[in-house]
């Protein structure tokens, strides 16, 4: 197991297109693995692999308070299954400290495979269904922020990067 680096915005990568995974393979499973790792250790509860800089279709996901439910869906599909939308206040681990509120549908269903190479089919709704449209983005190449005004957007660039070069700071050893 590793912990992978987590790309922030707005790094270009993170605008990526993920491509299909063809077969589940070890490779993919060791990736999933790390990304779990990454993911809890963040600590999120949600991952693209794409904000790992692997630019195929898995997310991994556990919304349980207690690290019991990882979920992993590869090459998901999600349709609204409504046209009601409800606010939700998001965050996101490329996105550090930034939270807002994005309007999404409700209730959705979701197709994917799991780690077993198995097709499953789901609906979900309140944070679940939350969770896999922001995932679903992120291998679409976008970000919750897009969702907000460019004000918004931009005080969040700038937060982010102080962030990330503050914390970059923080992990070079001083010479003396
Ligand atoms: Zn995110």
């Amino acid at each position: 197991m590793a912990l992978l680096p987590i790309l922030s915005f707005p790094d270009p990568r993170l605008r990526t297109i993920a491509k299909p995974v063809s077969e589940v393979t070890d490779e993919i499973r060791q990736l999933a693995a790390d990304m779990f790792e990454t993911m809890y250790e963040a600590p999120g509860i949600g991952l693209a692999a794409t904000q790992v800089d692997q630019h195929i279709q898995l997310i991994v996901m556990d919304l349980s308070e207690d690290k019991t439910q990882p979920m992993v869906f590869i090459n998901p599909k999600v349709t609204p299954l409504t046209a009601e939308t409800q606010p939700y206040e998001e965050g996101c681990l490329s996105v550090p400290q930034i939270y807002d509120k994005v309007d999404r549908p409700s209730r959705v269903k979701i197709n994917a495979m799991g780690l077993d190479g198995q097709a499953f089919e789901m609906e979900a709704d309140g944070l679940l269904a939350v969770c896999i449209q922001h995932e679903m983005d992120h291998l679409d190449g976008k970000l919750f922020v897009d969702y907000l005004s460019p004000l918004k957007r931009q005080r969040a660039r700038e937060k982010v990067e102080k962030i990330v070069r503050q914390r970059h700071k923080e992990q070079v050893p001083v010479k003396r």
